[in-house]
């Protein structure tokens, strides 16, 4: 696996010259944006896509988000209605996904036989600056072996994949850890599929939005799976002095002889524990997560994770922990 740094803020687009053409010949590249890493390939050839599924262990049924440099691509391959058209305007480059109606020449491998496809235009100068020089729409999933915790550092990467892929670009941490917000526009209300870092209340502003429960989740074929999981169990507290439940478990657990490991915004040195510190705010929560949960992972074996409100980009990390263990209420 060949690997190429890069630095975000300043380099040049001959940099990226070498991912470009291997996605192109139908290799595999993984690459930073803004969400998490995404393993990319070439969403209209078949063989590259398969070689994704393979490579991730990824379920077929599962669908993968093809990603654009520029509007003119989205139309080539979607056929966006006036809702998904505001959508694009409004939050497009970001951390939103469109699902819409495919057009031919995406492949069933693609969008695991489905009539639609899922777009969405990263808001990462790398990102954008290979699909473009690639030439072709890229489709990538996250980075990581089905069922693991998404990655958000080359070194993920690194640790999950070797010969399996044919290129990493390492462009440092991702900005806002969680994968996009995936919404369905061929339906209204619209349904999020997945919350993410464009939450319900910006997407209200404009249209009727719901939130799918868990009993919906066949229309997004990806929600069924274990996800976000490493190998440790991990707990999850919620409610009021969750920091002393967090401890007093801890402790009740290493009496047993487990290992726990805690993480948790802001905790201080107040114990003995392996710690990992989600930072003062959601953002830098969500930044953290995955990283949290890998590098906790490799001392403990049950991760004690502190919880957080489901508003605005807390529902999202919520969605994602439930995903990775169990919540509990305290
Ligand atoms: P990942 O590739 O790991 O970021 O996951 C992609 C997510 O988008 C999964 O939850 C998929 O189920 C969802 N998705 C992708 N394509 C479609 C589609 N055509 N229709 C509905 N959901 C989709
Ligand atoms: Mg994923």
């Amino acid at each position: 696996m060949k690997i190429v740094k890069i630095d975000p803020d300043g380099f040049l687009e001959d940099d990226l010259k070498i991912p470009a053409e291997i996605l192109r010949k139908g290799g595999i590249v993984a690459f930073p944006t803004e969400t998490v890493y995404g393993l990319g390939a070439n969403a209209l050839d078949e063989l590259a896509v398969k070689r994704i599924f393979l490579a991730k262990r990824r379920p077929p049924d599962n669908p993968l988000i093809v990603h654009v440099s520029s509007t003119d691509s989205i139309y080539r391959i979607a056929k966006p209605n006036r809702i998904a058209e505001k959508l694009i305007e409004e939050f497009f480059p970001g951390p939103l996904t469109l699902v819409m109606e495919k057009r031919e020449v995406v492949p069933d491998v693609t969008t695991a036989g489905l009539k639609m496809v899922a777009v969405r235009m990263p808001d990462h100068r790398i990102a954008l600056k290979l699909i473009e020089l690639a030439g072709v729409p890229v489709s990538a999933p996250s980075a990581n072996k089905s069922g693991k915790p998404s990655p958000t550092k080359a070194e993920h990467v690194i640790e999950d994949f070797s010969d399996e892929i044919d290129c990493v670009v390492d462009g440092g941490k991702t900005e806002i850890g969680l994968e996009s917000t995936v919404v369905d526009t061929t339906v209204y209300p619209l349904e999020i599929l997945r919350p993410g870092a464009v939450t319900k209340e910006m997407i209200e502003e404009f249209f009727d939005v719901r939130e799918i429960r868990k009993a919906e989740i066949a229309r997004s074929p990806g929600m069924k799976y274990r996800h976000y999981s490493p190998s440790a169990d991990v707990l999850v507290l919620t409610g009021i002095n969750v920091r002393g439940e967090m401890l007093e478990l801890a402790e009740r657990l290493r009496s047993s002889g487990k290992k726990p490991g805690l993480a948790a915004m802001q905790l201080g040195k107040i114990h003995d524990f392996p710690a990992y510190d989600l930072g003062k705010n959601l953002e830098e929560y969500a930044e953290r997560l995955f990283d949290a949960l890998r590098s906790l992972d490799r001392v403990c074996d049950v991760i004690i994770v502190e919880g957080v409100e489901e508003k605005g980009i807390g529902a999202a990390i919520m969605n994602r922990l439930s995903k990775a263990g169990r919540i509990y209420r305290v």
